[in-house]
Formats: C-alpha cells, sequence, structure tokens
C-alpha cells in the first residue's frame, strides 16, 4: 500500500508590524522549495491568504509597488498549478485592518481584533468568503477553467466553530478541510481552538457539524496535521536554533515579523512541551532521523509549513528526508487519490 504524504503551505507575509516584502517571504522560498519537490515527483497544496490578495488587489490601482507584487503572485499561483501543485484558500480576516506602507511596500497588521472568522458579523463573514473564492477563480479560471477549488485551512487554524463556516462550504463546494492539528489546544487573544479528542483523528476522516467527531458518510473530509514527539525544550534544539539563526544558511529566507499573542488562560497541551507539528521550518539536522522513522512507522503524515520560515537548512533537511523516504516506500502525495 502506498504511504499518504502530503505537503501544505499556509502562501502569506507576516502578520504583524512588518509584513516583509513578497519576493523574501513568499516568491523565492517558494520556488527552492517547489524545486525539490518537483525533483522527487511530490504534490503540494498551497492555502493562499486570499485576504492578503483581495487587500493588494484593492491598492493596486493607486500603488505601483503593490500591483507589481500581485503580478508576482498571479504568475507564481499559475506557475504552481501548471506543475501540478494545488492552490487554495486561506483566510486571515485581519487584513482588512492592515496598514499599508508605500515607501516600503510592506504592511503592518497590529489590530487583532478581527483576526477571527468568529469574531466577524454575519455580513462580514458572508463578504469575505465570497472575495476570497472570486479572486482565487479570477486569477485561475482564464488559464485553467475546469480547475477544482474545494479545499480550505484557516487562518491560525481558527476552523471552530465549524457552524461559522459550513453554509460557505455548501455554497462554494469546498468539501475537504485541513486545519485540525490533533490535541492541540490555544486560547489567545488572537487565534484561538481547541482539538482535544478521545476520537481518532490523526488520518483522514469525514464529519458533518463538529470538525472533531468522524461522521461515516459525513459531506465533507478532515485531513488532519500531523504532529511528532520530540523534546522542545532540549538544550540540543535550542542550541542548534540559535546557531543557525546567526548564519544566513540557518536564518528564515522571510524578512517580516510575526504577531505575538497574548495567552487568554494557563491551559497547557502537550504541544507546550514535547509535540511539534510537523513542519519543513522546524525541520533540523538533529530531527531529520525522527522524521524519517516517524514516517516509516505511520500510513498519513502531513506537513504544514510557511514558505516565509524556511531557511536553507531546513531546505536541506527536507531533500534529504525527501530522498531516504522516495527511495524506500510508495508514496501517494495528491489528496485527491487519499479519499
Ligand atoms: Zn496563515
Amino acid at each position: 500500500m502506498k504511504k499518504k504524504l502530503l505537503i501544505t503551505f499556509d502562501y502569506e507575509l507576516f502578520l504583524g508590524n512588518n509584513s516583509g516584502s513578497v519576493d523574501k517571504c513568499m516568491i523565492e522560498p517558494t520556488n527552492k522549495v517547489v524545486d525539490i519537490l518537483n525533483k522527487y515527483a511530490i504534490k503540494s497544496i498551497f492555502f493562499v491568504d486570499t485576504t492578503y490578495l483581495v487587500k493588494m488587489n484593492e491598492y493596486a490601482n493607486s500603488f505601483d509597488l503593490a500591483k507589481k507584487d500581485f503580478e508576482k503572485i498571479k504568475s507564481q499561483i499559475l506557475n504552481l498549478i501548471k506543475q501540478g501543485h494545488y492552490i487554495f484558500p486561506h483566510i486571515h480576516p485581519h487584513w482588512i485592518d492592515a496598514k499599508y506602507h508605500k515607501e516600503l511596500n510592506t504592511w503592518s497588521l497590529l489590530k487583532l481584533e478581527k483576526y477571527r472568522f468568529n469574531a466577524l458579523s454575519n455580513n462580514l463573514k458572508s463578504d469575505i468568503f465570497k472575495s476570497s473564492i472570486e479572486i482565487l477563480k479570477e486569477i485561475i479560471y482564464p488559464h485553467f477553467p475546469n480547475y477544482k477549488i474545494d479545499s480550505y485551512r484557516a487562518g491560525g487554524w481558527s476552523i471552530q466553530p465549524f457552524e461559522d463556516f459550513k453554509p460557505f462550504f455548501i455554497e462554494y463546494n469546498i468539501v475537504n478541510e485541513f486545519s485540525v492539528l490533533p490535541q492541540d489546544i490555544k486560547h489567545t487573544n488572537a487565534l484561538s481552538y481547541n482539538f482535544k479528542s478521545e476520537n481518532k483523528i490523526d488520518e483522514i476522516y469525514s464529519f458533518e457539524d463538529d470538525i472533531l467527531n468522524p461522521v461515516e458518510n459525513g459531506q465533507f473530509k478532515e485531513f488532519p496535521i500531523s504532529s511528532i514527539e520530540i523534546d522542545k525544550n532540549a538544550l540540543k534544539h535550542k542550541i542548534l536554533n540559535k546557531i543557525l539563526w546567526k548564519t544566513k544558511y540557518g536564518r528564515s529566507i522571510g524578512n517580516g515579523e510575526g504577531v505575538a499573542f497574548k495567552k487568554l488562560n494557563n491551559e497547557r497541551s502537550a504541544f507546550d512541551s514535547n509535540y511539534e507539528m510537523v513542519s519543513i521550518e522546524l525541520l533540523t539536522l538533529f530531527k531529520i532521523k525522527k522524521y524519517i522513522n516517524e514516517f516509516k512507522k505511520r500510513d498519513y503524515f502531513q506537513f504544514i509549513s510557511h514558505p516565509k520560515m524556511l531557511s536553507q537548512h531546513n531546505l536541506n533537511m527536507f531533500e534529504v528526508f525527501l530522498k531516504s523516504i522516495t527511495q524506500k516506500n510508495k508514496i501517494e502525495s495528491d489528496y485527491k487519490k487519499m479519499i
């Protein structure tokens, strides 16, 4: 049997005081990682921050640099599809309140009130979902008229309560969902989710109303993000990360800065200490063996990564991982063939 390997990305700028540049946070690292994926014939999914595209499109009429950025992203999206990768929407509603710095051609996103889809009025929910689907259609359909936008990942994993999304999933024919990081729990002034569950939710399952409740023949499919047991606080990881960050080779290619969330309570999950999501940007020399061994043990393995966070070291380790697993296993990386 083929092992299921899903490589997914959140394709976006940094969502804090300094968004960074499109070239460094999106175009350049995406080209690098896709070169590696193509070499091993692995498909991937890019969840595009459509709320950013909508905002940028508004500014493109007045600002040349914003227009150029939009064109670059558009052409990368089309290129990705041409190469067999997938493009789907990813919504960060607080782009509504973003500020554009025209001299720097960067953005600040400091207002977090609208971070969660759940915090929006019903009208705004509907407008944002609609414009997100429409902007992807405008970009994709003239070139790929049969392309199907059937999958989604929520900004900040905040897909709960699912009833906020369900009517839009139905209206726009979204049937696949990619936001659940099983057993993690986080409540902050921005993102908020609780993925603790007794149910078996670490492989693909169907659901209907409750995203953590597998239902046979449910109309939606959940593709959960995989995690791995790693002692994150171990000295060796801290030291390696420190050393890497001091070098161009080990530092993220992306040149912006994220936002620091405030925790709203003291709830803790295993992700605070000894679990982490499976991710290219967390993959270092000290974890590579663990990743390869875990892959060997499992039938389903989903990576979640962000081009903006990738370093050359991460990319090299990811290539070591792919080289090893593609030699030893038959692999299915196309989500469409997993269901
Ligand atoms: Zn995101």
